[in-house]
């Protein structure tokens, strides 16, 4: 199978239902918005996830010299780390078309045998939050993923009968942030499964570097850390800071002042681990209302109104990896380093 060495303009007009459902495609993505023009469009500027940067890297050389496509990669992990950046990577490298959707965004089978039947040789299709695809519309993809083809049925009642349709070799990026919920039959049709873990402080350092760099705003290396250390480990969170800070360089010229980098940061609640008022909620009522846990999950999301998808997604990847939180066999548990980070506050 060929590859297509350039993105190809020659796409076959789409429907309007179909276009809906299509968050963003290549070039729609690219000078989009600022967060997209700090998106690193190849292996080589894409900081951290160290093995997972070498062992693409690997493969996408290996797919072009064989002149096939890239095996269905499934990539999960906390929200923000990169999956979406690695798919379109991917892509750029492969030089082929990306188109991106979510879960959530293909309501009945229809859309996607829409989406599949509109691919080209080649593609990459990318689904976000495939965990939210309901498991009617999740059987289609095996046949598509094996073998690249679907069944889909013609006609009403007594008349319908199920036609098999050929498809376009593709390659199927799927990215969740809740592995557990994938059904086994899933994740066996995938060739690679990745996980993307928290980034450290050197390597949010770099990337907060080379985005100022980009948006024109001269940091220090200290700068950089200092932002760094506030960013959750997550580079979204990151870039946001930074937007931030390009602001204030923006009227005040100079932003090389450490302590009124500080104040700035203050002023915003932005502090060193930088929780935010959903966690402290959430590690407050753990103390607080249950006495520092174990408490259920779900006992603690009625607690203080929050859906338990988020505070799975959301709060609790970040508060377990700095150790403020404890996931046991009988519930939710806070840790005595968050313990000892109240007394101290309150002092
Ligand atoms: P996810 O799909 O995991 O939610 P994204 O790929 O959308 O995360 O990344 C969130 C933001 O973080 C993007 O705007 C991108 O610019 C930035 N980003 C992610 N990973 C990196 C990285 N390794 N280097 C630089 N920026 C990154």
């Amino acid at each position: 199978m060929a590859i297509k060495s350039s993105k190809t303009n020659n796409r076959q007009e789409k429907n309007q239902a179909q276009e809906d459902r299509i968050i963003s495609s290549q070039e729609k993505v690219t000078d989009k918005t600022i967060d997209n023009s700090l998106r690193p469009k190849f292996l080589d500027d894409y900081v951290g996830q160290s093995s997972i940067k070498k062992h693409l890297d690997v493969s996408i050389k290996s797919a072009q010299i064989r002149a096939q496509c890239l095996g269905h990669i499934l990539f999960y992990g906390p929200p923000w780390l990169g999956k979406t950046t690695l798919s379109q990577i991917i892509s750029n490298e492969m030089g082929s078309n990306i188109k991106i959707t979510s879960g959530p965004a293909v309501e009945k089978q229809a859309d996607l045998v829409s989406l599949l039947t509109n691919l080209e040789q080649g593609d990459v299709l990318f689904i976000d939050e495939i965990h939210r695809l309901r498991p009617q519309i999740e059987e289609i993809l095996y046949t598509a993923m094996e073998d690249f083809n679907i069944d889909i049925m013609v006609g009403k009642w007594t008349w319908a009968t199920s036609v098999r349709m050929d498809l376009p070799e593709f390659t199927l990026i799927w990215a969740t942030t809740r592995l557990s919920s994938l059904s086994a039959p899933l994740r066996d049709r995938f060739w690679n499964v990745l996980k993307l873990d928290f980034y450290n402080s050197s390597e949010l350092s770099e990337i907060i570097l080379k985005n100022a760099k980009k948006l024109e705003v001269p940091l220090t290396d200290k700068t950089a850390e200092n932002i760094a250390k506030r960013s959750r480990w997550t580079p979204r969170i990151a870039n946001r800071l930074l937007k931030i800070i390009r602001d204030y360089f923006t009227i005040w010229k100079d932003i090389s002042n450490e302590e009124i980098l500080n104040n700035i940061f203050c002023d915003l609640n932005i502090d060193d681990l930088w929780l935010d008022s959903l966690d402290k909620q959430y590690l407050e009522n753990i103390y607080y209302k249950f006495a520092g846990g174990p408490v259920w999950l779900n006992t603690l999301a009625s607690a203080i109104g929050e859906e338990e998808d988020t505070i799975e997604d959301v709060v609790e990847p970040y508060l377990l990896q700095i150790w403020f939180l404890e996931r046991t066999p009988r519930g939710r548990k806070i840790t005595e380093s968050w313990i000892a980070q109240i007394i101290n506050n309150n002092k």
